[in-house]
Protein backbone atom coordinates (compact mmCIF):
# COMPACT_ATOMS: atom_id res chain seq x y z
CA UNK A 1 0.00 0.00 0.00
CA UNK A 2 1.26 3.18 -0.47
CA UNK A 3 0.33 6.39 2.11
CA UNK A 4 -2.79 7.66 0.28
CA UNK A 5 -3.88 4.13 -0.04
CA UNK A 6 -3.52 3.66 3.59
CA UNK A 7 -4.70 6.87 4.24
CA UNK A 8 -7.84 6.32 2.17
CA UNK A 9 -8.41 3.02 3.59
CA UNK A 10 -8.23 4.10 7.47
CA UNK A 11 -10.85 7.04 6.14
CA UNK A 12 -13.10 4.41 4.74
CA UNK A 13 -12.84 2.33 8.56
CA UNK A 14 -13.29 6.01 10.11
CA UNK A 15 -16.76 6.96 7.87
CA UNK A 16 -17.69 3.20 9.06
CA UNK A 17 -17.24 3.87 12.63
CA UNK A 18 -18.90 7.25 12.18
CA UNK A 19 -21.93 5.23 11.05
CA UNK A 20 -21.98 2.51 12.85
CA UNK A 21 -24.65 1.08 15.39
CA UNK A 22 -23.23 -2.59 15.99
CA UNK A 23 -23.99 -1.66 19.70
CA UNK A 24 -25.34 -0.05 21.96
CA UNK A 25 -22.96 2.46 22.18
CA UNK A 26 -23.79 4.15 19.53
CA UNK A 27 -27.24 5.57 21.49
CA UNK A 28 -25.16 7.69 23.62
CA UNK A 29 -22.28 9.02 21.90
CA UNK A 30 -21.83 12.57 20.25
CA UNK A 31 -19.30 11.43 17.64
CA UNK A 32 -17.65 8.34 17.35
CA UNK A 33 -13.78 8.30 17.61
CA UNK A 34 -12.10 6.10 15.05
CA UNK A 35 -8.28 7.37 15.76
CA UNK A 36 -5.99 9.46 14.06
CA UNK A 37 -2.60 9.51 12.97
CA UNK A 38 0.20 9.16 10.55
CA UNK A 39 -0.24 6.67 7.76
CA UNK A 40 3.30 5.43 8.31
CA UNK A 41 3.93 4.84 11.36
CA UNK A 42 5.41 2.22 12.97
CA UNK A 43 3.88 2.46 16.76
CA UNK A 44 -0.10 2.50 17.17
CA UNK A 45 -1.21 3.23 21.11
CA UNK A 46 -4.46 1.52 21.90
CA UNK A 47 -6.56 2.85 24.98
CA UNK A 48 -9.67 1.95 26.15
CA UNK A 49 -12.46 4.18 25.05
CA UNK A 50 -13.47 7.71 24.57
CA UNK A 51 -13.87 10.13 27.43
CA UNK A 52 -16.15 13.05 27.26
CA UNK A 53 -14.08 15.33 25.59
CA UNK A 54 -12.53 12.63 23.26
CA UNK A 55 -16.82 12.07 22.74
CA UNK A 56 -17.43 15.96 21.85
CA UNK A 57 -14.31 16.05 19.43
CA UNK A 58 -14.24 12.97 17.62
CA UNK A 59 -10.42 12.71 18.22
CA UNK A 60 -8.95 10.03 20.88
CA UNK A 61 -7.11 11.39 23.98
CA UNK A 62 -7.68 15.12 23.75
CA UNK A 63 -8.75 15.47 27.56
CA UNK A 64 -6.48 15.68 30.39
CA UNK A 65 -5.03 12.32 29.39
CA UNK A 66 -4.51 13.09 26.60
CA UNK A 67 -1.97 15.99 27.27
CA UNK A 68 -0.45 13.28 29.91
CA UNK A 69 0.15 10.94 26.85
CA UNK A 70 1.55 13.90 24.76
CA UNK A 71 3.90 14.82 27.60
CA UNK A 72 5.45 11.29 28.02
CA UNK A 73 5.59 10.95 24.69
CA UNK A 74 7.85 14.26 24.24
CA UNK A 75 9.81 12.96 26.79
CA UNK A 76 10.85 10.04 24.65
CA UNK A 77 11.39 12.52 21.88
CA UNK A 78 8.23 11.42 19.67
CA UNK A 79 5.55 13.45 18.90
CA UNK A 80 1.74 12.35 18.67
CA UNK A 81 1.46 13.35 14.93
CA UNK A 82 4.25 10.54 14.44
CA UNK A 83 2.52 7.52 15.67
CA UNK A 84 -1.39 6.28 15.47
CA UNK A 85 -4.00 6.46 18.20
CA UNK A 86 -6.84 4.65 18.92
CA UNK A 87 -9.60 2.86 21.28
CA UNK A 88 -10.63 -0.68 21.58
CA UNK A 89 -14.46 0.98 21.43
CA UNK A 90 -14.76 3.83 19.32
CA UNK A 91 -17.45 5.21 21.36
CA UNK A 92 -17.91 6.70 24.82
CA UNK A 93 -19.44 4.65 27.58
CA UNK A 94 -21.65 6.31 29.50
CA UNK A 95 -20.37 7.65 32.30
CA UNK A 96 -16.99 6.86 31.43
CA UNK A 97 -17.86 3.25 32.85
CA UNK A 98 -15.80 0.09 31.93
CA UNK A 99 -16.93 -1.17 28.25
CA UNK A 100 -19.06 -4.29 27.98
CA UNK A 101 -17.19 -7.60 26.72
CA UNK A 102 -19.69 -7.50 23.67
CA UNK A 103 -18.86 -3.59 23.24
CA UNK A 104 -15.42 -4.63 22.74
CA UNK A 105 -16.52 -7.67 20.68
CA UNK A 106 -18.18 -5.80 18.26
CA UNK A 107 -15.96 -3.06 18.13
CA UNK A 108 -13.07 -5.47 17.65
CA UNK A 109 -13.29 -5.55 13.60
CA UNK A 110 -12.23 -1.82 13.36
CA UNK A 111 -8.80 -2.03 15.43
CA UNK A 112 -8.02 -5.23 13.66
CA UNK A 113 -8.65 -3.44 10.26
CA UNK A 114 -6.74 -0.47 11.82
CA UNK A 115 -3.84 -2.75 12.30
CA UNK A 116 -3.89 -4.76 9.61
CA UNK A 117 -3.87 -1.49 7.23
CA UNK A 118 -0.90 -0.02 9.37
CA UNK A 119 1.08 -2.77 10.16
CA UNK A 120 2.91 -1.58 13.22
CA UNK A 121 6.20 -2.96 14.56
CA UNK A 122 5.19 -1.87 18.01
CA UNK A 123 1.90 -1.71 19.78
CA UNK A 124 1.32 0.03 22.96
CA UNK A 125 -1.34 -1.01 25.21
CA UNK A 126 -2.83 2.22 27.63
CA UNK A 127 -4.57 0.43 30.19
CA UNK A 128 -6.41 -2.82 31.19
CA UNK A 129 -9.17 -3.21 28.30
CA UNK A 130 -6.58 -2.70 25.97
CA UNK A 131 -4.28 -4.79 27.57
CA UNK A 132 -6.81 -7.68 27.68
CA UNK A 133 -7.09 -7.67 24.05
CA UNK A 134 -3.24 -8.20 23.36
CA UNK A 135 -2.62 -10.24 26.36
CA UNK A 136 -5.30 -11.93 27.25
CA UNK A 137 -5.29 -12.39 31.47
CA UNK A 138 -2.88 -10.60 31.82
CA UNK A 139 -2.85 -8.13 35.20
CA UNK A 140 -1.76 -4.61 34.30
CA UNK A 141 0.09 -4.66 38.06
CA UNK A 142 1.80 -6.89 36.65
CA UNK A 143 3.42 -6.75 33.22
CA UNK A 144 3.68 -3.03 33.22
CA UNK A 145 6.93 -2.18 31.38
CA UNK A 146 7.38 -5.48 29.53
CA UNK A 147 6.64 -6.62 26.29
CA UNK A 148 5.76 -10.11 24.05
CA UNK A 149 4.63 -11.15 20.63
CA UNK A 150 1.04 -9.23 19.65
CA UNK A 151 -1.41 -12.51 18.81
CA UNK A 152 -1.46 -11.77 15.01
CA UNK A 153 -5.52 -12.47 14.95
CA UNK A 154 -5.70 -8.68 16.79
CA UNK A 155 -4.61 -7.86 13.11
CA UNK A 156 -0.89 -6.57 14.09
CA UNK A 157 0.70 -9.40 12.31
CA UNK A 158 4.22 -8.41 13.09
CA UNK A 159 4.41 -6.66 16.08
CA UNK A 160 5.30 -6.56 19.53
CA UNK A 161 3.01 -5.25 22.65
CA UNK A 162 4.28 -3.10 24.61
CA UNK A 163 2.16 -2.36 27.96
CA UNK A 164 1.50 0.53 30.03
CA UNK A 165 -0.97 1.99 32.61
CA UNK A 166 -3.73 4.35 31.27
CA UNK A 167 -2.33 7.80 31.72
CA UNK A 168 -6.10 8.27 33.26
CA UNK A 169 -4.60 6.19 36.16
CA UNK A 170 -1.56 8.27 36.26
CA UNK A 171 -3.92 10.92 36.77
CA UNK A 172 -5.79 9.48 39.63
CA UNK A 173 -2.63 7.97 41.55
CA UNK A 174 0.13 10.48 41.13
CA UNK A 175 2.87 7.51 42.15
CA UNK A 176 2.25 5.88 38.81
CA UNK A 177 3.37 9.02 36.75
CA UNK A 178 7.08 8.08 37.36
CA UNK A 179 6.07 4.06 36.14
CA UNK A 180 4.69 5.68 33.08
CA UNK A 181 7.77 7.62 32.45
CA UNK A 182 9.95 4.58 32.86
CA UNK A 183 7.61 2.01 30.95
CA UNK A 184 7.63 4.67 28.48
CA UNK A 185 11.48 5.32 28.25
CA UNK A 186 11.38 1.76 27.31
CA UNK A 187 9.45 2.25 24.06
CA UNK A 188 12.41 3.19 21.83
CA UNK A 189 14.57 0.13 22.84
CA UNK A 190 11.32 -1.96 22.14
CA UNK A 191 11.26 -0.31 18.55
CA UNK A 192 14.18 -0.74 17.76
CA UNK A 193 13.91 -4.32 18.72
CA UNK A 194 10.73 -5.08 16.90
CA UNK A 195 12.62 -3.04 13.70
CA UNK A 196 15.48 -5.45 13.55
CA UNK A 197 12.87 -8.99 14.26
CA UNK A 198 10.90 -7.43 11.37
CA UNK A 199 14.01 -7.25 9.30
CA UNK A 200 15.39 -10.50 10.23
CA UNK A 201 12.06 -12.19 9.16
CA UNK A 202 12.14 -10.30 5.77
CA UNK A 203 9.37 -7.72 6.86
CA UNK A 204 11.58 -5.20 5.58
CA UNK A 205 11.21 -6.32 2.19
CA UNK A 206 7.88 -5.14 2.26
CA UNK A 207 7.72 -1.55 0.63
CA UNK A 208 4.84 -0.05 2.18
CA UNK A 209 6.72 1.35 5.50
CA UNK A 210 8.01 4.64 4.90
CA UNK A 211 10.81 6.46 6.88
CA UNK A 212 10.88 4.10 10.35
CA UNK A 213 8.74 6.08 12.40
CA UNK A 214 9.07 7.82 15.27
CA UNK A 215 13.13 8.43 14.65
CA UNK A 216 14.60 7.03 17.97
CA UNK A 217 18.04 5.56 18.89
CA UNK A 218 20.36 5.82 16.01
CA UNK A 219 20.82 2.90 13.79
CA UNK A 220 23.87 1.04 13.31
CA UNK A 221 25.79 1.91 10.14
CA UNK A 222 25.96 -0.39 7.19
CA UNK A 223 28.35 -2.68 6.31
CA UNK A 224 30.74 -1.02 4.24
CA UNK A 225 29.73 -2.06 0.25
CA UNK A 226 32.70 -4.03 -1.75
CA UNK A 227 34.37 -1.37 -4.03
CA UNK A 228 31.46 -0.93 -7.06
CA UNK A 229 32.00 -0.86 -10.62
CA UNK A 230 31.86 3.02 -11.69
CA UNK A 231 27.84 3.60 -11.75
CA UNK A 232 25.24 6.71 -12.21
CA UNK A 233 25.42 8.80 -9.47
CA UNK A 234 22.63 7.23 -7.10
CA UNK A 235 20.06 9.29 -5.59
CA UNK A 236 20.63 10.54 -1.93
CA UNK A 237 18.91 8.08 0.46
CA UNK A 238 15.23 8.50 1.20
CA UNK A 239 13.39 9.08 4.37
CA UNK A 240 10.89 7.19 2.70
CA UNK A 241 12.19 3.41 2.72
CA UNK A 242 9.25 2.25 0.55
CA UNK A 243 10.98 5.11 -1.82
CA UNK A 244 8.65 8.01 -1.02
CA UNK A 245 9.78 11.40 -1.35
CA UNK A 246 10.55 13.44 1.89
CA UNK A 247 8.35 16.32 0.77
CA UNK A 248 5.45 13.63 1.08
CA UNK A 249 6.31 12.90 4.16
CA UNK A 250 6.46 16.51 5.43
CA UNK A 251 3.35 17.14 3.45
CA UNK A 252 1.63 14.00 5.11
CA UNK A 253 3.16 15.47 8.56
CA UNK A 254 1.25 19.08 7.68
CA UNK A 255 -1.95 17.44 7.08
CA UNK A 256 -2.72 15.28 10.19
S1 LIG B 1 -18.41 1.23 20.01
FE1 LIG B 1 -17.72 0.35 18.07
S2 LIG B 1 -19.21 -1.29 17.61
FE2 LIG B 1 -20.14 0.04 19.18
S3 LIG B 1 -21.34 1.53 17.98
FE3 LIG B 1 -19.33 2.45 18.36
S4 LIG B 1 -18.12 1.95 16.54
FE4 LIG B 1 -19.89 0.56 16.54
Amino acid sequence: MTPEERRAALAKIADEVSACRKCPLSMGRTRAVPGEGHPDTEVVFVGEGPGYNEDQQGRPFVGAAGTLLNELLGKIGWRRDEVFITNVVKCRPPGNRDPEPQEIAACAPYLERQLAILDPALVVTLGRHSLQTFRPGARIGQVHGTQQPAPPATGARDATTASLYHPAAALRQNSLRETMLADMARLPQALLDSRARRAGAGAQATPNQAEPRPPTAPEPDPAPEPAPAPEPEPEPMSVAAGGHDPDDQMELLLNQ
